[in-house]
Formats: structure tokens, C-alpha cells, sequence
């Protein structure tokens, strides 16, 4: 029988926690995941034929909601063409085109195939480039798995990082710097780069302070570091040029991913043509991929893009907007002090009554425990949001106006019983 449980039990005989990616394993909400078995537009169905309202969208790869028929029917018409080649494509051509004509500053990209591989290589380009080997990151933000940048910090001040993960060695993390979020670290002439998310969505969404990304700008300046924005979730989703043009602050180097992809494994690092240039085969810094540039991912790539105007991003914000006070009223009318923070067509909730500006405060909203409590509450009544208190929700251009009345009203209905403990 196909049911949500035999899958995962089936799943973890033969993956360890019965997934491929951590956070999908509902160990920090507890119970055991949903098996997708589709998605069309703003839901996902399981295989039990359940269907939800779908505010995970792969955690921000899709902004179209599942399976548009444009990009399904770019991805078919590429798979048929063959798969990869090891030669260049043409898609890789019109997709850094369609990137760099977007991101004003970003003169040259290299396509990748996760955000993961993007972070990594901006970090290994920017130490090639400035010859210097420090790194500073940001409590909260997050960059991918690469050892060097799965570095933690002790709280409140800037620190050396430690390993945030058994496996990854002191050494990998030594000159890997740890700052809070939103406020200007020194920025010393040791310093390659200083890597952050413009607007911080690994920790529950926090936006920057006033001042934080134009003092971080000054600083690299300054200090002669390069400035890496890691837009992987921001970047072709919070406007067309991302957060960089959004924001008026414009970094040495870019990291994309999720959107950029159109829902298939691709990501993208670029910037400045004098500094990517270092890159092999012009310059001396090495990075290669057999599927990088991939002609299916491309072409999936490029079919989110043409559909993504000033109108989409328009609507997907004001829809957001309406979204966060339906929830906030929800909550207040339920006696729930929830902060429902947007940025653009990012939406994040915390637990708390006041707004959360770094990782201290995210820490302390999970730190409540009423997160599984309300996620639970939600997927019970239909709308699924990611299964960890430090991830955020993604409104697609396919939710409509009924998807925001069901999800406020279960929202309404998942928070009074939160409050009775029932
Ligand atoms: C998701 C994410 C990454 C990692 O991307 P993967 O494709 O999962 O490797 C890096 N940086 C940010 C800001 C992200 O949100």
C-alpha cells in the first residue's frame, strides 16, 4: 500500500534519516514527512492523494509554482535534444546573457549546479583574486555545505569560527571569521571576502538593518576585500535584479541559485569581469563541473526568467503583503504574539512581540517550541510550510486568492489551538 509512513519506512532502510537533504526529515517538528507524488501550481499532493497549499515551493527554487507548462514544456523539448554534452550549449549562453543584463555590475557568470558549489567557488575566486585567505560570514546566514563556510560563532561578537558539523576540520574553518547579522564587523586587510545575504532567509527572514549592506560596501572598499552577495534566494525573486538593484548596493560577486534554476540543478557565482577572469581557463583560480551549464536545467532556467517582469515581482509582493496581515490579524485575534516580517515577496514568522534583527533573536523565537505546534497544526488543515523554525514561506505566482483565505483561516484556527494546548 503507498501511504506517507511505508515510504519512509522503505525510505530509511536505504538513505540515512530516510532523505536526501536534512531538514526534510521533520526531526526538528517531529512526525514523519509527507511523500510528494505531484505539484501543480500553489499545491502538492502525497501519495495518499492529499493535497496541500504549498508554501515550501523547494524551499524558493520554484516562484512559478509547480509545474507551469511553460517550463515543463522547455525542460521536455531540451531533454529530447540530449541531456549533456560536455561541449558548450547555446542555453548556457542566453541564460548568463539573461542574468547579467538583469543584475546590474554583473558582467560575467559561471553556471553551476547548486547554491552550494556557487558559495564555495565565489569564496575560492574571491581568495584567488585578493591573494588573501580570511573569509568573514554572518550568525544565521547560511551558504551551502562547503567546509569552509559550515562555520559557527560564538553569540553577540565577532569570533574564528568553529566547525558547525562533525567531519568538517578546524583547519577548514580557521580563517573563516563569524560576525552577527546587521552590524559592520572590522573588515581587516587579511580579509578576501565578506560573504552575506542581503536580506537573511536561513534564519527566518531578516531583513538588513538600515546602514548594515552600505557599511559592509564601505568596508570591502575600504579594506580592498571583495563583497559577496549570496542572492540564492533573493536573487530573481525579490525583483528583477535581485537584491542588489532592489537594495541600491552593488557587490564584487554574486551567488545564485533556487529560481535562477527553474526547479532543476543549477546555480550561478558572477560579478565583476576583472575578477572573474581569474577564473581557469583565463586565470589561475580552478572550478569545472561535468554538469555545469546543463541544457535541460538551462532551458528551464530561461523559461521562469522570460515570464518574471516588473508585474510578476509586483504582484508576488502585494500578494505577500496581504498575506502577512491575514496571518498577523489570525494570530493577534488567536492571542499568539507572532512577528510576520516581509521583504518583498518574502514572508518569515517568529515567536515573540518584538521584530528579530539577528540570529540571537531567531534562536530565541525557536527556542519558544511553538513552531512544530503551528506547522503541524497547518499541515493538518492543509497548507504545508517547511518542517524547521528557521526556514521561511514561499508564495508562488500560482497562489491565489483562495489559497490566502484557507491558509489565514487554518492559520486562525492552528493558533487558537496552539494557545489551548489542545
Ligand atoms: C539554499 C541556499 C544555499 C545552498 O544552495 P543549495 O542549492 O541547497 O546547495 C546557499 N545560500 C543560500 C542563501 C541558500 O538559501
Amino acid at each position: 500500500m503507498s501511504t506517507n509512513l511505508s515510504w519512509f519506512a522503505r525510505a530509511c532502510q536505504v538513505a540515512p534519516g530516510g532523505v536526501n537533504s536534512p531538514v526534510r526529515a521533520f526531526k526538528s517538528v517531529g512526525g514523519s514527512p509527507y511523500f510528494v507524488e505531484r505539484g501543480a501550481g500553489a499545491y502538492v499532493f502525497d501519495v495518499e492523494g492529499r493535497r496541500y497549499i504549498d508554501f515550501v515551493q523547494s524551499y524558493g527554487a520554484s516562484i512559478l509554482g509547480h509545474a507551469h507548462p511553460r517550463v515543463v514544456e522547455a525542460a521536455q523539448r531540451a531533454a529530447g535534444l540530449g541531456t549533456t554534452f560536455g561541449a558548450p550549449t547555446p542555453g548556457e549562453v542566453l541564460l548568463a546573457e539573461e542574468i547579467c543584463a538583469r543584475v546590474p555590475g554583473c558582467e560575467q557568470v559561471r553556471l553551476v549546479s547548486s547554491g552550494t558549489e556557487a558559495a564555495m567557488s565565489a569564496v575560492r575566486l574571491a581568495r584567488g583574486a585578493t591573494g588573501r585567505d580570511r573569509v568573514v560570514v554572518f550568525s544565521g546566514c547560511y551558504h551551502g555545505h562547503s567546509d569552509g563556510l559550515l562555520a559557527g560563532g560564538g553569540s553577540g561578537v565577532a569570533t574564528l569560527g568553529l566547525p558547525a558539523s562533525a567531519g568538517v576540520a578546524r583547519a577548514a574553518v580557521a580563517d573563516t571569521l563569524v560576525a552577527p547579522y546587521n552590524v559592520v564587523p572590522e573588515i581587516g586587510d587579511d580579509v578576501a571576502a565578506v560573504v552575506v545575504e542581503p536580506i537573511a532567509a536561513n534564519m527566518g527572514l531578516v531583513p538588513p538593518a538600515p546602514g548594515f549592506l552600505e557599511g559592509l560596501r564601505e568596508a570591502c572598499t575600504r579594506a580592498g576585500a571583495l563583497l559577496v552577495f549570496d542572492e540564492v534566494i533573493t536573487g530573481f525573486r525579490v525583483g528583477p535584479g535581485g537584491a542588489s538593484l532592489l537594495l541600491g548596493v552593488t557587490p564584487d560577486l554574486w551567488c545564485f541559485g533556487k529560481v535562477v534554476g527553474g526547479g532543476l540543478p543549477l546555480a550561478a557565482f558572477g560579478g565583476r569581469r576583472d575578477v572573474m577572469e581569474q577564473l581557469a581557463p583565463d586565470g589561475p583560480v580552478y572550478q569545472a563541473g561535468t554538469l555545469s551549464g546543463n541544457p535541460v536545467a538551462t532551458a528551464a532556467g530561461l523559461a521562469v526568467l522570460s515570464l518574471l517582469d516588473e508585474g510578476a515581482y509586483h504582484d508576488l509582493s502585494a500578494y505577500t503583503g496581504r498575506l502577512a496581515a491575514g496571518l498577523a490579524a489570525a494570530f493577534a485575534g488567536a492571542g499568539l504574539a507572532v512577528q510576520v516580517p516581509v521583504a518583498g515577496p518574502l514572508l518569515g514568522l517568529f515567536f515573540g512581540d518584538q521584530p528579530v534583527r539577528d540570529y540571537e533573536g531567531a534562536r530565541a523565537s525557536a527556542a519558544t517550541g511553538l513552531y512544530p505546534g503551528l506547522m503541524h497544526g497547518l499541515l493538518d488543515r492543509g497548507v504545508a510550510i517547511a518542517p524547521g523554525p528557521y526556514e521561511i514561506l514561499f508564495p508562488s505566482l500560482a497562489h491565489g486568492e483562495a489559497e490566502l483565505q484557507a491558509t489565514v483561516e487554518a492559520a486562525g484556527v492552528a493558533a487558537v489551538r496552539l494557545v489551548d494546548g489542545a
